[in-house]
């Protein structure tokens, strides 16, 4: 193995090509249906809302598909990224195990979400479109997606859920610096947010109530699309830049990786990092154990169910076979607020069934431990959502030290927690909660799933 510490960091290693698993999969995932007729939909059901090229990239069977020279050139402002030999994390844990994290979050907007972001709004202004909706729960999406419309001269509308519009003002502010809009959500400017608001004039808000409210606007307008910073086949594809990158980094170091471990919301920088990786273990060629980590408050993996369901708490959006905890549910107020989404990609649900990664959930007491540590040996404060693999990065690593195994661990480091402070505050200050989740609320959820 090789001892340096970051390797190929030169420009024209950004990979030319996104990775499409779709070609490599024995059987495609169920298709999305119609929330009216119940059929698969179409593209001309998803025109409203999605340029002519994403949607043809959703249903896209190519091994590869080429990243555009307009898209590459705003890459080029933070890509590649490096990957990382965690070695004073090791130290710190006395392990034999070698941690190598792949590191997004020297991003403009600090995480893996504008890989997606730029690509996206590319597409809508060479179509033509000239704004773009969607829903942001802690604000590293909306901020992307400004960040992203900026550079093409389009206009970007925001709903920011409504607690995280409170508890998060920088967020808030970064969208504006970017040049977005953005609403709390519910808002009384859509149908959906005041009918909620005239249930529950104080509701927090949810990621399905903020998607409700920017689809609707979306598919009312002719100029205007919606965007979505994860779940759906050609956002996972986007991503795959991490992974491709990384195994070529990997490799430069000299190391095969014998664990691979990233967190789950909708499941976006997991796939990013591990597509590539998993096309070399369906060729034969290295044989990772690969484990998604997701929070104990939402656990769609791990304690949801497998069934066609909303996108969106409305019932607005396609319905999509995936990990479910039902579109009804509101997940406690944990501060990884990425990973609470009561669903997950329909992709990532189909590998899941097919047996081809594990997953575990983590409290996020344990998760800000880890981050603490990481922060106190790398220098880097993690986003609370990669705290969640890095908690089973420390776990793998202390079970080496047992063992004497010198694992090699690669985990997605996907953004800085800069804008969580007062989230590490609480927990230095012994104030961080866990909140266990009762099965009668996953029941009572699960109770208004759509027949289908
Ligand atoms: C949005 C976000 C997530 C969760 O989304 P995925 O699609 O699962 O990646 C995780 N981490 C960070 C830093 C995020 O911004």
């Amino acid at each position: 193995m090789s001892e340096a510490t970051r390797v190929l960091l030169d420009e024209s290693r950004i990979p030319r090509n996104w990775y499409n698993i779709l070609a490599d999969l024995p059987a495609p995932p169920p298709p999305p249906l119609h929330p009216g007729t119940r059929q698969p939909v179409g593209p001309d059901d998803l025109a409203p809302l999605f340029p002519a090229e994403l949607i043809g990239q959703e249903v896209c069977t190519d091994r590869f598909v080429p990243i555009p020279d307009g898209v590459r050139d705003v890459y080029r402002l933070w890509r590649p990224t490096p990957l990382i030999r965690a070695r004073r994390l090791e130290r710190s844990l006395g392990t034999p195990a070698r941690i190598y994290y792949k590191y997004e979050g020297g991003s403009p907007s600090g995480s893996h979400k504008p890989n997606t972001a730029v690509p996206q709004a590319y597409y809508n202004a060479r179509e033509g479109v000239r704004r773009l909706t969607t829903e942001t729960g802690a604000g590293q999406w909306g901020s992307s997606l400004a960040f992203a419309c900026a550079q093409y001269g389009l206009e970007c509308e925001v709903w920011m859920v409504r607690a995280s519009y409170d508890q998060k003002p920088h967020r808030r502010s970064l969208m504006r610096v970017y040049g977005a809009t953005v609403h709390a959500s519910p808002s009384p400017e859509t149908v959906s947010g005041s009918k909620i608001l005239a249930e529950d004039p104080d509701s927090p808000g949810s990621l399905g109530i903020a998607i409700s409210e920017a689809v609707e606007v979306a598919a009312a307008a002719a100029d205007t699309r919606y965007a979505l910073g994860s779940v759906l086949n050609h956002v996972l594809l986007h991503q795959t830049v991490i992974g491709e990158e990384a195994i070529e980094q990997l490799a430069a170091f000299g190391e095969v990786p014998d664990l691979i471990v990233g967190c789950t919301g909708g499941g976006s920088n997991f796939a990013g990092l591990v597509f590539p990786f998993l096309r070399e273990k369906l060729a034969g060629r290295m044989d990772p154990v690969i484990r998604a980590v997701e929070p104990e408050a939402c656990p769609s993996l791990t304690r949801g169910v497998y069934a066609y369901d909303f996108g969106d708490a409305a019932g607005l959006t396609p319905l999509l076979k995936m990990h479910t905890l039902g579109h009804g549910f509101v997940p406690d107020p944990i501060h990884a607020g990425g990973l609470r989404y009561h669903g997950m990609s329909p992709l990532i649900s189909h590998l899941y069934e097919l047996g081809l990664f594990e997953a575990v959930a983590k409290g996020q007491t344990e998760c800000f431990e880890a981050g603490l540590r990481f922060a106190r040996t790398e220098g880097i404060v993690p986003a609370p959502e990669p705290t969640h693999a890095l908690a089973e990065t420390v776990a793998e690593a202390l079970r080496c030290r047992e063992t004497g195994e010198p694992k090699v661990i690669l985990t997605a480091l996907c953004g800085h927690g800069h804008f969580d402070l007062n989230a590490y505050d609480r927990h230095l200050a012994g104030e961080m909660e866990d909140f266990a989740l009762p099965q009668e609320r996953i029941d009572t959820a699960l109770e208004e799933l759509p027949v289908t």
